[in-house]
């Protein structure tokens, strides 16, 4: 029993299903384990009593024979996911304390499946950032190296993970924040289609870039969590796509059409974008990436050469449209509808001003700044509009892409997990790391990091899929049938 942290989705809900070990159980082995590994700064809130209830009601829904691929299983919520029975804090002083009185869809469908809540998992103030670094309570850290980012923004999700403080979490990934902190930690992670899974009770980011995701041991696991996420929630969220849920799990491990069982991914063509190889890239990550692809090649894929010519157009791109849609998300925490108030202040003006200097930290103040900027008149035109157009060339390069390749290849960042605090005197050196996630996010289209190595330092190294629109279970059967002929998913760090 005490394994049980060393096991994935997959195999927790087989023992449960055989009655072999009670969720309760489960339960208190991941508790303990997240109270036991505090330094690692992962989890922001527990509720013991909460967690062990829902537990309990999973119990009695299998001792009734009730079985269903999740049920029992427990997971952790990245803290921009509102819940009722933890606080939620989108990792700011802001929302110290906020207790929502509703649940996030995404939150309530995997409890409908059966899924018991661990916790709130840290992540960077508003999901901006890219190590987890910028949480007004404290950075989360990289289980590998806990003197590293477990990257960001969803880096408590990742440190909870790949420490085994949860089977699997949720995610959020508006610029990279499900890809980049899978990458930087071993684990696996998939940022659907834009507009795939509910956005309704996940704090606003940047509202046309935001979608939530699942991050776990495996693409086998993403594959399971994502089925019960996905899906239509058209009363809710009007970005919402009016698509039936999928099951993705179905069909994961069958050989391609027409591919055979030793070559089961023959006939699968990997577009390599001469863009994601260049200078810009460790030599480490690229070794990885060399090694994985080869591999592909053994599991039948043919590997072609692409360009995505506006891949560096996608860094001021998204650090205008990001905050520009920051500035207005966040102007409803002014201290009376939502959100911190300061104590002393003179007028409304200078409680609107004390209250929101008080709640916000520098990053967030930063690209309030800079989205105000942005949209403001006269620059407009200049910053917004020009964006919004190099926004839609990108996208068209997709598609151009798309008729050469059927999945997109690539590395998840430019290097591995760096030092906690090496960036923070240069925010644009962080924005600069985003260059390979971007594009899809700026696309709307799913990508995912899959474990493929160890580089520098001897910490994990990602690589990223990119499909086209709705195509997850092409790139989750591509990670699955990798996972299969490879071992660096199960790899640990030290100690967990
Ligand atoms: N690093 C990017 C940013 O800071 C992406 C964050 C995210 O995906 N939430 O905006």
């Amino acid at each position: 029993m005490n394994d049980l942290h060393q096991l994935d989705v997959t195999a927790l809900a087989a023992r449960l299903a055989a009655r072999e070990v009670s969720s309760v159980e489960v339960t208190q082995h991941f508790l303990a384990r997240a109270r036991a590994h505090a330094h690692l700064g992962a989890y922001l809130a527990l509720n013991e009593d909460a967690s062990l209830a829902q537990a309990r009601a999973a119990d009695a829904r299998l001792a009734a024979g009730e079985r269903s691929p999740l049920l029992g299983v427990p997971l952790a919520h990245k803290d921009i996911f509102v819940t009722t029975d933890f606080p939620t804090t989108a990792g700011s002083k802001m929302l110290e304390g906020y207790r929502s009185p509703f649940d996030a869809t995404v939150v309530r469908q995997l409890a409908d499946a059966g899924m018991v809540t661990l916790g709130k998992l840290n992540c960077d103030e508003f999901a901006m950032g890219s190590g987890n670094d910028n949480s007004a309570y404290g950075p989360a850290r990289n289980p590998w190296d806990t003197e590293r980012v477990p990257g960001g923004s969803s880096g408590g999700s990742a440190a909870a993970v790949a420490a085994g403080l949860a089977p699997a979490a949720t995610g959020t990934d508006t610029g990279g924040s499900i890809r980049q902190p899978a990458s930087f930690t071993g684990i696996t992670g998939i940022k659907p289609t834009y507009g795939r899974c509910s956005r309704y009770g996940m704090v606003a980011y940047a509202s046309s870039l935001d979608q939530a995701g699942p991050m776990a041991r495996s693409a086998r696991d993403c594959a399971l969590l994502l089925s019960a996420m996905a899906g239509p929630d058209l009363d809710r969220d009007s970005t919402s796509l009016d698509r039936p849920a999928e099951d993705y799990t179905a069909g994961l491990g069958q050989p391609l059409a027409g591919a055979t069982a030793a070559q089961p991914l023959k006939g699968l063509r990997i577009g390599l974008p001469k863009e994601f190889f260049g200078d810009g890239c460790a030599p480490d990550v690229l070794a990885a990436l060399r090694a994985a692809l080869a591999e592909y090649e053994k599991l039948g894929a043919t590997l072609v050469d692409i360009s995505l010519p506006r891949t560096e157009l996608s860094i001021p791109a998204y650090y205008i449209i990001a905050p520009a849609e920051a500035s207005s998300n966040l102007s409803r925490f002014d201290g009376v509808k939502f959100g911190h108030r300061a104590k002393d202040y003179a007028d409304l003006a200078d409680m609107y001003k004390k209250s929101r200097s008080e709640g916000f930290g520098r990053e967030v103040q930063r690209r309030i700044l800079i989205g105000t900027y942005v949209l403001s008149h006269g620059y407009y035109d200049a910053y917004y509009i020009k964006a919004q157009q190099i926004r839609r060339l990108i996208a068209q390069d997709f598609q151009a892409a798309f008729q050469q390749c059927d999945v997109i290849a690539g590395p998840v960042a430019p290097s591995v997990a760096w030092k906690i605090g090496e960036k923070n005197d240069d925010p644009v050196a962080a924005y600069l790391a985003d260059i390979y996630t971007l594009p899809a996010s700026l696309s709307g289209l799913p990508g995912m990091s899959v474990p493929v190595g160890l580089g520098a330092a001897g910490m994990p190294v990602g690589m990223q899929l990119i499909g086209n629109y709705f195509q997850e279970a092409r790139l989750l059967g591509a990670a699955h049938h990798f996972q299969c002929a490879t071992d660096w998913h199960t790899r640990a760090p030290a100690g967990c």
